[in-house]
């Protein structure tokens, strides 16, 4: 069970979320940091954790 919990904390980590469109995109937090990764919508590159605190 722990493997499990553990995979999905990875998962949800790895979500985040555009500013502009809101669309959810899975990616490693070290290529949204390079902006590397770009949003499929709206071609942003902005994007927040998918929790919001
Ligand atoms: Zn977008």
């Amino acid at each position: 069970m722990a493997k499990i919990k553990e995979a999905q904390d990875r998962i949800f980590k790895n979500i985040f979320v555009c500013k502009k469109c809101q669309t959810k995109v899975r990616s490693d937090p070290q290529k949204i940091l390079k902006g590397k990764v770009k949003c499929r919508k709206c071609k942003k590159n902005a994007f927040r954790p998918l929790k919001k605190k």
